[in-house]
Protein backbone atom coordinates (compact mmCIF):
# COMPACT_ATOMS: atom_id res chain seq x y z
CA UNK A 1 0.00 0.00 0.00
CA UNK A 2 1.30 3.64 -1.05
CA UNK A 3 1.62 5.34 1.94
CA UNK A 4 2.02 8.87 2.57
CA UNK A 5 5.74 10.61 3.60
CA UNK A 6 7.03 13.37 4.63
CA UNK A 7 10.50 12.10 5.21
CA UNK A 8 13.11 14.52 6.14
CA UNK A 9 10.78 16.72 7.22
CA UNK A 10 10.61 18.00 11.07
CA UNK A 11 7.36 18.36 13.05
CA UNK A 12 6.70 19.94 16.53
CA UNK A 13 3.68 18.42 18.01
CA UNK A 14 2.48 19.85 21.00
CA UNK A 15 0.37 17.03 23.67
CA UNK A 16 1.80 14.04 22.27
CA UNK A 17 2.52 12.13 25.92
CA UNK A 18 -0.66 10.35 24.76
CA UNK A 19 -4.23 9.92 22.96
CA UNK A 20 -4.17 11.68 19.69
CA UNK A 21 -1.58 13.67 20.14
CA UNK A 22 1.00 10.18 20.60
CA UNK A 23 -1.53 8.99 17.67
CA UNK A 24 0.07 11.55 15.57
CA UNK A 25 3.78 11.37 16.46
CA UNK A 26 3.51 7.37 15.49
CA UNK A 27 2.25 8.53 12.26
CA UNK A 28 4.68 11.30 11.48
CA UNK A 29 7.35 8.96 12.11
CA UNK A 30 5.99 6.11 10.19
CA UNK A 31 6.03 8.65 7.46
CA UNK A 32 9.30 9.55 7.79
CA UNK A 33 9.54 12.41 10.08
CA UNK A 34 11.63 13.89 12.60
CA UNK A 35 9.91 14.69 15.74
CA UNK A 36 10.35 17.16 18.88
CA UNK A 37 7.67 15.92 21.21
CA UNK A 38 6.05 18.02 23.67
CA UNK A 39 3.54 17.56 26.41
CA UNK A 40 2.79 19.00 30.57
CA UNK A 41 4.07 15.21 31.28
CA UNK A 42 6.67 13.56 30.94
CA UNK A 43 6.46 11.24 27.06
CA UNK A 44 6.68 7.87 27.63
CA UNK A 45 9.90 6.20 26.77
CA UNK A 46 8.18 3.52 24.84
CA UNK A 47 6.88 6.42 22.43
CA UNK A 48 10.68 7.84 21.76
CA UNK A 49 11.72 4.52 21.12
CA UNK A 50 9.09 3.75 18.90
CA UNK A 51 9.98 6.88 17.11
CA UNK A 52 13.70 5.74 17.38
CA UNK A 53 13.19 2.57 15.62
CA UNK A 54 11.32 4.11 12.67
CA UNK A 55 14.63 5.30 11.65
CA UNK A 56 13.82 8.93 12.97
CA UNK A 57 15.55 11.37 15.12
CA UNK A 58 13.44 12.50 18.47
CA UNK A 59 13.98 15.08 20.66
CA UNK A 60 11.48 15.77 23.96
CA UNK A 61 10.09 18.90 25.33
CA UNK A 62 8.34 18.94 28.93
CA UNK A 63 6.58 22.48 28.91
CA UNK A 64 2.90 24.34 29.64
CA UNK A 65 1.62 25.66 26.28
CA UNK A 66 -0.79 27.67 28.07
CA UNK A 67 2.53 30.12 28.96
CA UNK A 68 3.66 31.41 26.12
CA UNK A 69 7.30 31.50 27.52
CA UNK A 70 6.68 27.72 27.27
CA UNK A 71 5.82 27.72 24.11
CA UNK A 72 8.80 29.36 22.59
CA UNK A 73 10.99 27.51 24.52
CA UNK A 74 9.42 24.41 22.60
CA UNK A 75 9.81 25.64 19.16
CA UNK A 76 13.24 27.05 19.44
CA UNK A 77 14.22 23.86 21.24
CA UNK A 78 13.06 21.81 18.02
CA UNK A 79 15.08 24.45 15.58
CA UNK A 80 18.06 23.81 17.61
CA UNK A 81 18.24 20.34 17.88
CA UNK A 82 16.33 19.34 14.30
CA UNK A 83 17.61 21.95 12.54
CA UNK A 84 15.02 23.08 10.82
CA UNK A 85 10.70 22.90 11.18
CA UNK A 86 8.45 22.25 8.61
CA UNK A 87 5.38 21.50 10.35
CA UNK A 88 3.62 22.38 13.55
CA UNK A 89 0.83 20.75 15.18
CA UNK A 90 -0.77 22.09 17.64
CA UNK A 91 -2.64 19.10 19.25
CA UNK A 92 -2.75 19.47 23.55
CA UNK A 93 -5.91 20.22 24.27
CA UNK A 94 -8.32 20.22 28.00
CA UNK A 95 -11.63 20.25 29.01
CA UNK A 96 -13.35 21.74 32.15
CA UNK A 97 -17.24 21.25 31.46
CA UNK A 98 -19.69 23.19 33.34
CA UNK A 99 -23.03 24.65 32.64
CA UNK A 100 -22.13 28.56 32.57
CA UNK A 101 -24.35 29.40 35.24
CA UNK A 102 -21.64 27.40 37.24
CA UNK A 103 -18.94 28.00 35.43
CA UNK A 104 -15.77 29.84 37.17
CA UNK A 105 -13.62 32.40 35.56
CA UNK A 106 -10.77 29.66 36.17
CA UNK A 107 -12.69 27.68 34.25
CA UNK A 108 -13.11 29.69 31.29
CA UNK A 109 -9.32 31.06 31.58
CA UNK A 110 -7.76 27.75 32.00
CA UNK A 111 -9.20 26.39 29.13
CA UNK A 112 -8.61 29.32 27.05
CA UNK A 113 -5.30 29.24 27.78
CA UNK A 114 -4.24 25.87 27.24
CA UNK A 115 -6.56 25.29 24.33
CA UNK A 116 -6.23 28.58 22.32
CA UNK A 117 -3.74 31.07 23.56
CA UNK A 118 -1.27 28.23 22.56
CA UNK A 119 -2.01 27.89 19.43
CA UNK A 120 -1.31 31.96 19.12
CA UNK A 121 2.00 31.51 21.12
CA UNK A 122 3.24 28.05 19.69
CA UNK A 123 2.59 29.30 15.70
CA UNK A 124 4.16 32.67 16.08
CA UNK A 125 6.95 31.56 17.33
CA UNK A 126 6.92 28.44 14.23
CA UNK A 127 5.93 31.28 11.70
CA UNK A 128 9.11 33.01 12.46
CA UNK A 129 10.95 30.01 11.24
CA UNK A 130 8.76 28.92 8.84
CA UNK A 131 8.56 32.47 6.85
CA UNK A 132 12.16 32.36 6.90
CA UNK A 133 12.36 28.73 4.90
CA UNK A 134 9.67 30.13 2.98
CA UNK A 135 7.94 27.10 3.76
CA UNK A 136 5.71 25.56 6.29
CA UNK A 137 2.46 24.05 7.26
CA UNK A 138 0.16 24.14 10.56
CA UNK A 139 -2.55 22.10 11.77
CA UNK A 140 -4.44 22.03 14.78
CA UNK A 141 -7.22 20.14 16.22
CA UNK A 142 -10.42 22.02 16.75
CA UNK A 143 -13.57 20.04 17.08
CA UNK A 144 -16.73 19.55 16.42
CA UNK A 145 -18.13 21.21 19.38
CA UNK A 146 -16.42 24.43 18.43
CA UNK A 147 -18.87 24.57 15.04
CA UNK A 148 -21.84 23.32 16.32
CA UNK A 149 -21.57 23.98 20.03
CA UNK A 150 -22.09 21.36 22.68
CA UNK A 151 -24.64 22.24 26.04
CA UNK A 152 -21.79 22.26 29.44
CA UNK A 153 -18.80 23.26 27.28
CA UNK A 154 -19.29 26.78 26.35
CA UNK A 155 -15.75 27.26 27.53
CA UNK A 156 -14.46 24.62 25.49
CA UNK A 157 -16.38 25.32 21.91
CA UNK A 158 -15.23 28.87 22.37
CA UNK A 159 -11.82 27.62 22.37
CA UNK A 160 -12.48 25.25 19.15
CA UNK A 161 -14.12 28.17 18.02
CA UNK A 162 -11.04 30.71 18.41
CA UNK A 163 -8.65 28.10 16.18
CA UNK A 164 -11.06 28.14 13.46
CA UNK A 165 -11.21 31.84 13.23
CA UNK A 166 -7.61 32.46 14.03
CA UNK A 167 -6.28 29.56 11.33
CA UNK A 168 -8.56 30.82 8.98
CA UNK A 169 -6.86 34.50 9.04
CA UNK A 170 -3.37 33.01 9.80
CA UNK A 171 -4.00 31.59 6.21
CA UNK A 172 -5.12 34.59 4.75
CA UNK A 173 -1.50 36.28 6.21
CA UNK A 174 1.08 33.04 5.04
CA UNK A 175 -0.71 32.16 1.81
CA UNK A 176 1.77 34.61 -0.36
CA UNK A 177 4.61 32.66 1.68
CA UNK A 178 3.94 29.26 0.88
CA UNK A 179 2.73 28.22 4.39
CA UNK A 180 -0.59 26.69 4.90
CA UNK A 181 -2.56 26.45 7.97
CA UNK A 182 -5.56 23.97 8.39
CA UNK A 183 -7.50 22.58 11.25
CA UNK A 184 -8.95 19.02 11.79
CA UNK A 185 -11.83 18.97 13.86
CA UNK A 186 -12.40 15.47 15.30
CA UNK A 187 -16.23 14.16 16.76
CA UNK A 188 -16.65 11.67 19.10
CA UNK A 189 -12.61 9.42 18.82
CA UNK A 190 -12.72 6.46 20.80
CA UNK A 191 -10.48 7.39 24.33
CA UNK A 192 -10.63 7.28 27.47
CA UNK A 193 -13.15 9.93 27.45
CA UNK A 194 -15.39 8.37 25.87
CA UNK A 195 -14.54 4.86 26.90
CA UNK A 196 -16.02 6.18 30.73
CA UNK A 197 -18.98 6.84 28.97
CA UNK A 198 -22.27 4.59 29.66
CA UNK A 199 -24.34 2.47 27.97
CA UNK A 200 -27.57 4.93 27.15
CA UNK A 201 -24.81 8.18 26.33
CA UNK A 202 -23.24 5.92 23.80
CA UNK A 203 -26.27 4.71 21.76
CA UNK A 204 -27.85 8.64 22.54
CA UNK A 205 -24.45 9.54 20.31
CA UNK A 206 -24.05 7.00 18.13
CA UNK A 207 -27.70 7.46 16.99
CA UNK A 208 -26.47 10.58 15.07
CA UNK A 209 -23.26 9.14 13.90
CA UNK A 210 -23.95 8.41 10.75
CA UNK A 211 -21.16 6.25 9.82
CA UNK A 212 -22.81 4.41 13.23
CA UNK A 213 -19.37 4.24 15.37
CA UNK A 214 -17.18 6.45 17.21
CA UNK A 215 -13.72 7.47 15.33
CA UNK A 216 -10.11 6.03 16.13
CA UNK A 217 -7.13 7.81 16.95
CA UNK A 218 -5.46 6.51 13.22
CA UNK A 219 -8.26 8.39 11.54
CA UNK A 220 -7.86 11.66 13.06
CA UNK A 221 -3.54 11.08 12.90
CA UNK A 222 -4.24 10.19 9.26
CA UNK A 223 -5.85 13.16 8.41
CA UNK A 224 -3.44 15.48 9.95
CA UNK A 225 -0.40 13.65 8.03
CA UNK A 226 -2.77 13.95 5.11
CA UNK A 227 -3.28 17.87 5.86
CA UNK A 228 0.76 18.33 6.92
CA UNK A 229 1.88 16.90 3.86
CA UNK A 230 2.83 17.83 0.10
CA UNK A 231 -0.67 15.51 -1.21
CA UNK A 232 -2.85 18.77 0.73
CA UNK A 233 -0.20 21.51 -1.15
CA UNK A 234 -3.23 23.07 -2.14
CA UNK A 235 -5.32 23.26 1.03
CA UNK A 236 -5.31 25.96 3.21
CA UNK A 237 -7.48 27.43 5.59
CA UNK A 238 -9.95 24.18 5.50
CA UNK A 239 -11.40 22.42 8.21
CA UNK A 240 -11.57 18.94 7.85
CA UNK A 241 -13.66 17.10 10.03
CA UNK A 242 -13.58 13.63 11.26
CA UNK A 243 -16.23 13.03 12.46
CA UNK A 244 -18.28 10.17 11.01
CA UNK A 245 -20.45 12.74 9.48
CA UNK A 246 -21.90 13.87 12.92
CA UNK A 247 -21.98 17.68 11.97
CA UNK A 248 -22.29 17.86 8.54
P1 LIG B 1 -5.87 13.58 26.02
O1 LIG B 1 -6.28 14.22 27.29
O2 LIG B 1 -5.85 12.08 25.94
O3 LIG B 1 -4.41 14.09 25.60
C1 LIG B 1 -4.07 15.45 25.68
C2 LIG B 1 -2.57 15.57 25.92
O4 LIG B 1 -2.28 16.98 26.05
C3 LIG B 1 -2.13 14.91 27.24
O5 LIG B 1 -0.98 14.13 27.03
C4 LIG B 1 -1.87 16.10 28.16
O6 LIG B 1 -0.85 15.84 29.12
C5 LIG B 1 -1.45 17.17 27.17
N1 LIG B 1 -1.63 18.50 27.75
C6 LIG B 1 -2.68 18.95 28.48
N2 LIG B 1 -2.46 20.21 28.89
C7 LIG B 1 -1.23 20.56 28.42
C8 LIG B 1 -0.44 21.73 28.55
N3 LIG B 1 -0.85 22.78 29.25
N4 LIG B 1 0.77 21.75 27.95
C9 LIG B 1 1.23 20.68 27.24
N5 LIG B 1 0.51 19.53 27.10
C10 LIG B 1 -0.71 19.48 27.68
O7 LIG B 1 -6.81 14.22 24.91
P2 LIG B 1 -7.10 13.73 23.40
O8 LIG B 1 -8.45 13.11 23.39
O9 LIG B 1 -5.97 12.99 22.83
O10 LIG B 1 -7.23 15.16 22.69
C11 LIG B 1 -6.22 15.74 21.87
C12 LIG B 1 -6.80 16.95 21.17
O11 LIG B 1 -7.92 16.55 20.38
C13 LIG B 1 -7.32 18.02 22.13
O12 LIG B 1 -7.05 19.30 21.59
C14 LIG B 1 -8.80 17.76 22.16
O13 LIG B 1 -9.54 18.91 22.50
C15 LIG B 1 -9.05 17.33 20.72
N6 LIG B 1 -10.28 16.55 20.51
C16 LIG B 1 -10.44 15.31 21.08
C17 LIG B 1 -11.62 14.59 20.84
C18 LIG B 1 -11.85 13.20 21.41
O14 LIG B 1 -12.93 12.62 21.21
N7 LIG B 1 -10.88 12.61 22.11
C19 LIG B 1 -12.61 15.16 20.05
C20 LIG B 1 -12.42 16.42 19.51
C21 LIG B 1 -11.24 17.11 19.73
Amino acid sequence: MKRISIEGQTAVITGAGRGIGRGIAEEFARAGADLALNDYNPIPDDLVEFVKSEGRRVVTIQADVSKTSDCERIIETAVKELGRLDILVNNAGITRDGLLMRMDEAQWDTVLAVNLKSVFACSRAAVKHMVRARKGAIVSISSIVGIIGNAGQCNYAASKAGIIGFSKSLARELGGRNIRVNMVAPGFITSDMTNALDEKTRERVLANVPLGTFGQIADVANAVLWLASPLASYITGAVLQVDGGMAM
